[in-house]
């Protein structure tokens, strides 16, 4: 069997005209989405991050500002500047990019981020959220997989979903998103003894490991969906992800690829949080 291949970029690109579309309409009714990323220090990868964020708003119709600091920016000050975008009514969303310089704690600032605005997801009200299986905001790369994982037009109420990774980010929201969809869901981590047989009984395996080959193809089922979140590189310095893409596809029934699998789908996930952000008018807030 040759998987199919789970198209991030092409999905991606679908969602996003429903955005520009959503975005659009708010502006009719003089509520255009706004996203305020903020940028603590000179960390080049994360500049980049911060880059593509803003210039996917400005391509959707989302009115964006990008707040930049130098690295010794002391935290109270950035605890003002998050309760002022807090209050702002432009700014339905509110991203500080991570990491943040260590004289800041991230989790105090991740906390400052009124919920309603917590487009990443990562506050721990948030995290409740979805916990309690209440509507919320969710972090994105897990969202954006579960889009990935329903494109493929297959049932997951009744599969057996195996997340290999729990960092609070990914894995962990992860596999609550796979419960609240009704999948039985093994999650295994970096103390895990035999990773393989978790995985050889998954009809849906997700990877975010962040360690080349972790899953080869011995380690699949035939026909499962394998989703690869890992980002990584390999010898000749080319992008590759957690999984074996050449010898799984051969087992699997659906793979997404690196690059052009979870990627595309993390930013355009951010866009549909600010969209719901902006759409939703949540009592106790300027939103
Ligand atoms: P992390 O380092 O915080 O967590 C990795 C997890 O994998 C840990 O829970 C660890 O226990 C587990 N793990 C590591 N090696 C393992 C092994 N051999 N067997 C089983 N479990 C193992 O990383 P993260 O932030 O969750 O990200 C995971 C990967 O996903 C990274 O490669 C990251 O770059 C990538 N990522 C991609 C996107 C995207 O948009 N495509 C977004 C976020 C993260």
């Amino acid at each position: 069997m040759t998987a199919k291949i789970i198209d991030g970029t092409a999905l991606s690109r679908q969602i996003r005209s429903t955005v520009a579309q959503r975005a659009q309409r708010l502006a009719d009714k003089g509520r255009r989405p706004g996203l305020a990323v903020v940028l603590v220090g000179d960390d080049p990868a994360s500049a980049v991050y911060v880059r593509n964020k803003v210039k996917a708003c400005e391509e959707h119709g989302l009115h964006s500002v990008l707040e930049r600091y130098a690295a010794d920016l002391p935290e109270a000050a950035l605890l003002e500047r998050i309760a002022a975008l807090n209050a702002d009514p432009a700014i339905h969303g509110i991203l500080v990019q991570m990491p943040l310089p260590r004289h800041i704690d991230s989790q105090k600032v991740i906390a400052a981020i009124h919920t309603s605005k917590d487009v990443d997801g990562y506050s721990v009200l948030s995290a409740g959220e979805l916990l309690a299986g209440l509507p919320g905001l969710r972090p994105c790369t897990p969202f954006g997989c579960m889009k990935l994982i329903e494109s493929t037009g297959e049932a997951i109420r009744g599969k057996h979903a195996v997340v290999i990774g729990r960092s609070n980010t990914v894995g962990k929201p992860m596999a609550l998103m796979l419960l609240q969809s009704h999948a039985t869901v093994t999650v295994c981590h970096s103390a895990t003894p035999d990773l393989g047989l978790h995985t050889r009984m998954a009809d849906i395996l997700v990877a975010a490991a962040g360690r080349r080959n972790t899953v080869t193809a011995d380690m699949v089922k035939p026909g499962a969906i394998v989703i690869d979140v890992g980002i990584n590189r390999d010898e000749a310095g080319k992008l590759c992800g957690d999984v074996d893409f050449e010898a799984v596809r051969e087992v699997a029934g659906w793979i997404s690829p690196v690059p052009g699998g979870v990627g595309p789908m993390t930013i355009t996930m951010l866009l549909v949080n600010t969209l719901d952000a902006a759409e939703s008018i949540i009592p106790g807030t300027t939103a």
